[in-house]
C-alpha cells in the first residue's frame, strides 16, 4: 500500500472507530467485536517484539564488525551515532522533566502488567532493585525469551553477537543467517503494522468508550510537546553540530537536505528514503561517495535521534496515565533501553511500536498501555523520521570531515 494511502486509512479507520463508539455507544456486538479486534491487534504487536528485538540487535552487532575492521571511518561513525542517539534521549527526558502539561489531568488508571517489573521490588530499597536489575540481565536466555524478560534479552542479543562478532570467521555463514532471519522477523512486523488500520479502529472505538474528554487532552499535550521537542534536535541541535564539526552554514545545510527529508515524512521510512539520502549526501552535500555508501545504511538501520526522542517521552506519560512511579533508577533504565530499542527499530512506518514496548516492559509499565499512544503516534512517526534521516545525513557530514 503507497504510503499516502496507508496514512489516509489509519485516519479514517481511526476516524471511524471514534464516530461509531460517539453514535453508537451501547451497541452489545460492535463493542465485543472492536474488544476482540483490539485484544488481537495487542497481541500481534506484542508477539513480534521479542523475535524483533533479540535478531536485529544481533544483526546489529555484527554488522559492527564490518565497522571496526574498517577503522577510523568504523569508530568515528559509531562514535557519532551514539552520541547523538544520547543527546536526543537526553533532550526528550530534560524536556519532559520540566514541561508535562497532562499532569494537571488526572491519570487513567492502572492497568495489571502481564510480567514482571525490574524496577519495583518486594523487598524495598535500592540495593533491592539493583539485585533484581542484575538478576534479569544475567538470567537464562531461554527463561528470558519465553518471559518477556526484556534486559534478559538485551543481554544475550548483546553477548552473543558480541561473542559471534569474535570468535566467527569472515567467511562464517551464521551473520548472514542472523541478517536473513531480521529480514524475515521485519517483514512479519511489516505484516503486524500494515493491519493497523484495522487495530486503530477497534483500538478507537474501544478508547473512547473509556477515556474522557481530559485523556484526550493529555494526549494532544504529549503530541505537542513529542513535536516541540522533536523539531528543536532536528532544526537547532543537528544543525549546530553540523555547523560545529564541519562548518557548513546550517540554513544551507537545511536546504540541501530538505528533500530526503520530505521523502521521509511522507513515507515515513528512513529504509524507503535511503536511496534518496545516499544520493543526496554525494550530489548536494558533495560527500566521499565510498564513505557515505557506509554510513547512511548502517544510520538507517541503527541512528534514530526521532525514534529515540519519542520513545523516552512516550515512555514517562505513559508511566504518568497508567499510574507507574518511575524513580531514578527507572530513568536511567529508560535511558539504556531507550538507546538500544531505537537502534533495534526498522526503518518502516511505526517501527518503533516494538521497541516502545521494549522500553515499556523494561520499567513495568503495562503493554496495553500502547493503545493510547497508537492513536497519535502515525502524525508523529512522519516528523520522527524526518528527523532520523537528518539525523543520517549530518553523521555523513561528520565521517566525511573527521576520517
Ligand atoms: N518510521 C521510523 C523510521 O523509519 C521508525 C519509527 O520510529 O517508527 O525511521
Amino acid at each position: 500500500m503507497s504510503s499516502k494511502r496507508f496514512a489516509v486509512s489509519i485516519l479514517g479507520a481511526a476516524l471511524f472507530g471514534w464516530l461509531l463508539a460517539v453514535t453508537l455507544p451501547d451497541l452489545g456486538w460492535l463493542s465485543g467485536l472492536t474488544s476482540i479486534l483490539q485484544t488481537t491487534y495487542l497481541a500481534a504487536l506484542k508477539m513480534i517484539v521479542v523475535p524483533l528485538i533479540f535478531f536485529s540487535l544481533m544483526s546489529g552487532v555484527l554488522k559492527l564488525r564490518q565497522a571496526g575492521s574498517l577503522g577510523r571511518l568504523g569508530s568515528v561513525t559509531l562514535l557519532y551515532y551514539f552520541t547523538t542517539s544520547a543527546i536526543a534521549i537526553t533532550i526528550g527526558l530534560v524536556i519532559v522533566f520540566f514541561i508535562h502539561p497532562w499532569t494537571d489531568y488526572p491519570p487513567i488508571g492502572k492497568i495489571a502488567a502481564d510480567h514482571v517489573s525490574l524496577i519495583s521490588s518486594d523487598e524495598a530499597g535500592f540495593s533491592a532493585t539493583i539485585g533484581n536489575l542484575l538478576k534479569a540481565l544475567f538470567s537464562n536466555p531461554f527463561a528470558a525469551l519465553a518471559e518477556l524478560n526484556i534486559l534478559g534479552i538485551l543481554m544475550a542479543a548483546l553477548l552473543f553477537g558480541v561473542a559471534a562478532a569474535m570468535t566467527l570467521p569472515e567467511d562464517s555463514p551464521v551473520p548472514r543467517f542472523i541478517d536473513d532471519t531480521t529480514q524475515v522477523v521485519y517483514r512479519v512486523a511489516g505484516w503486524v503494522i500494515s493491519l493497523l488500520p484495522v487495530g486503530l479502529f477497534a483500538i478507537a472505538y474501544q478508547l473512547t468508550q473509556q477515556i474522557n474528554y481530559e485523556t484526550f487532552v493529555s494526549l494532544a499535550h504529549f503530541a505537542l510537546v513529542v513535536i516541540g521537542a522533536t523539531l528543536f534536535h532536528g532544526l537547532v541541535v543537528l544543525p549546530l553540530i553540523a555547523w560545529v564539526t564541519t562548518g557548513r552554514n546550517p540554513i544551507a545545510f537545511l536546504s540541501r537536505v530538505f528533500q530526503p527529508m520530505m521523502t521521509a515524512f511522507i513515507t515515513s521510512s528512513s529504509a524507503a528514503t535511503l536511496p534518496l539520502t545516499i544520493k543526496t549526501a554525494q550530489e548536494q552535500l558533495e560527500l566521499n561517495p565510498a564513505k557515505s555508501a557506509f554510513v547512511l545504511p548502517l544510520g538507517a538501520t541503527i541512528n534514530m535521534d526521532g525514534t529515540a526522542l519519542f520513545e523516552g517521552i512516550a515512555v514517562i506519560f505513559l508511566a504518568y496515565m497508567f499510574g507507574v512511579e518511575l524513580d531514578g533508577l527507572a530513568i536511567v533504565v529508560v535511558f539504556l533501553v531507550t538507546m538500544l530499542a531505537s537502534a533495534g527499530a526498522p526503518g518502516i512506518p511505526s517501527g518503533s511500536m516494538a521497541g516502545l514496548q521494549v522500553v515499556l516492559l523494561a520499567v513495568g509499565i503495562p503493554l496495553e498501555a500502547i493503545a493510547l499512544v497508537l492513536l497519535i503516534e502515525r502524525p508523529l512517526d512522519t516528523i520522527r523520521t524526518a528527523i532520523n534521516v537528518e539525523g543520517d545525513l549530518v553523521g555523513a557530514l561528520v565521517v566525511d570531515r573527521w576520517t
